[in-house]
């Protein structure tokens, strides 16, 4: 199975080679020569437990991995991590399935990624590839500790994350500035989450840098969702969950179902449309989006226009305005031409925008219905659907609980929709007690406010929050994007 990168560079690698480099060497993402189909049947499928589902999913991307090597990786990656045995559960409230992926151990869906990444690459690197590993990453908030959490410790690998500065949840900031991993680095960057994207693509495109890299035998890497072995293991959840529709009786093997989907740099949503592709009978894609709403507009214009004011909300995973994996999209649906990629990645650059052609947007508009819904909307749906059915959900899955009702609403369609439960409730435990209506005031700190919410709602204080608590600050400093490489140099001691 071949990679080709979606600016058209006709540099071919394997999956193995894609995983290792994150990004093509002019500035793509890594795309499969084509889109295997589901190796087995859906019926098959529903006889698997989450393990085996990854490994029949993932295995056809990554023919050269020796299967029984690659059975232990996926083994390893998951086991003892998750609160929940089945490590994915879904639960049916207020009339939508929510698939629960927050069970790992930063209490996000990227641990289902991130937890396998770090085996892919020590795959990977056993086709060959001899340096040693330097992750870095931007974060909006999840991504980072799920990533230290999957780099931790590991030999041949040094993982360094950016976060905007004051931008996160405090949750968030205690997970990742306690990370106690030798190997690991934290860094808060003065900006918003763009600019410490922009700070890492930029070192990532430095050619001068890389050379210095390489001759210290170091590699630059990234676990962003732009890594292609970021994208292949979620694809697996979608299968997952469809099996448990199937088991549970809301559907027979072959029916249809839609998929809702709180998106930031759509990557998850993504994975679903690679899922509908590999053949899983889903319907609509359904693109949630806060007040950040650029993707709503994209999808109903075909104009992407990232020309204002990024947005603080609580949802904070999805403030962002350049959704990184929508070049994959439009890679596929426009005939895998990579020129036409490079002219809209280049205008998006310059300018800030680009437009898609009439043709492109009915491909587009077919597949996908976007919702966006601003904060006041849901704060009231997270404690609606609480009073109704005692159903806990976190702010980003709520917006795609609205993005669910209002498709089902409006296009009378009753397939049933899978909605990606995204965070634990936790995770955001303020603004979970302010929309709930709880008094916080004699609340101390987070862990406080998250017991209030424990007892209010009888669900238990995830063991994940009981350790972070006692765990000691080791990062507190911020830097300004100009310092970026320096703090990448300093740590991986290369001066010169
Ligand atoms: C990262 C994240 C998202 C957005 O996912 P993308 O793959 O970037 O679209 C949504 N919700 C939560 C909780 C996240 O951590």
């Amino acid at each position: 199975m071949d990679y080709l990168s979606t600016r058209g560079n006709m540099e071919k690698t394997n999956g193995a080679g894609a995983v290792i480099r994150g990004i093509a060497s002019d500035g793509g993402l890594y795309v499969p020569s084509s889109i295997p189909k589901l190796p087995v049947s859906l019926n098959e499928f529903t006889k698997m437990d989450y393990y085996q589902t990854v490994e029949t999913v993932m295995a056809p991307f990554f023919p050269e991995f020796d299967r029984d090597k690659f059975h232990e990786a996926v083994m390893s990656a998951y086991t003892g991590k998750f609160d929940i045995e089945e490590l994915v559960s879904v639960k049916e409230a207020g009339g939508f399935h929510f698939l629960e992926l927050y069970h790992g151990p930063t209490l996000a869906f990227k641990d289902m990624a991130l937890s396998i990444l770090p085996e892919l690459m020590r795959l990977s690197l056993e086709e060959g590839e001899k340096n040693h590993i330097a992750i870095l990453t931007a974060t909006s908030g999840d991504t980072g500790k799920a990533a230290m959490a999957g780099f931790k410790n590991r030999e041949g690998f040094s993982i360094i994350v950016f976060y905007p500065a004051g931008k996160v949840s405090r949750m968030q900031y205690l997970q990742m500035a306690t990370e106690d991993g030798e190997n690991c680095f934290t860094a808060a960057v003065e900006g918003n989450f763009d600019d410490a994207q922009t700070g890492v693509k930029k070192i990532f495109a430095d050619e001068t840098l890389s050379e210095i890299f390489a001759k210290k035998n170091i590699q630059l890497s990234s676990a962003n969702s732009i890594n292609i072995g970021r994208l292949l293991p979620q694809v697996a959840y979608y299968v997952y969950g469809y099996s448990q529709l199937v088991k549970d009786g809301t559907i027979k093997s072959g029916d249809l179902m839609n998929v809702s989907v709180p998106t930031g740099n759509f990557g998850n949503i993504l994975a679903a449309y690679f899922a509908k592709e590999m053949g899983l009978p889903i319907g609509k894609l359904i693109c949630a989006s806060n007040d950040n709403n650029v993707l709503y507009d994209f999808f109903e214009t075909g104009s992407y226009d990232k020309n204002r004011e990024l947005k603080v909300t609580t949802s904070p995973s999805m403030d962002i305005l350049v959704s990184s994996n929508l070049e994959r999209l439009l890679y596929l649906l426009g005939n895998r031409d990579g020129e036409q990629v490079t002219t809209w990645m280049k205008a998006l650059n310059a300018g800030g925008k680009y437009e898609i052609s009439s043709e492109m947007k009915e491909k587009v508009q077919e597949l996908f219905y976007p919702y966006w819904a601003n904060e006041q909307t849901v704060a009231n749906e997270i404690k609606a659907l609480y009073e109704k059915t005692g159903y806990v959900m976190d702010p980003h899955t709520a917006i795609a609980y609205l993005a669910a009702e209002d498709y089902k609403e409006k296009s009378g369609d009753s397939a049933p929709v899978l909605i990606a439960s995204t965070a634990s409730p936790f995770k955001f435990s303020d603004t979970m007690c302010e929309a709930l209506g709880l008094d916080t005031t004699n609340c101390r700190n987070v862990f406080d406010v998250a017991r209030l919410l424990a007892n209010k709602t009888g669900l238990p204080l995830p063991e994940q929050m009981v350790v972070l608590e006692k765990a000691p600050i080791r990062f507190n400093e911020a830097y300004e994007k100009e310092q970026m490489e320096e703090v990448v140099r300093q740590f991986l001691h290369v001066q010169e």
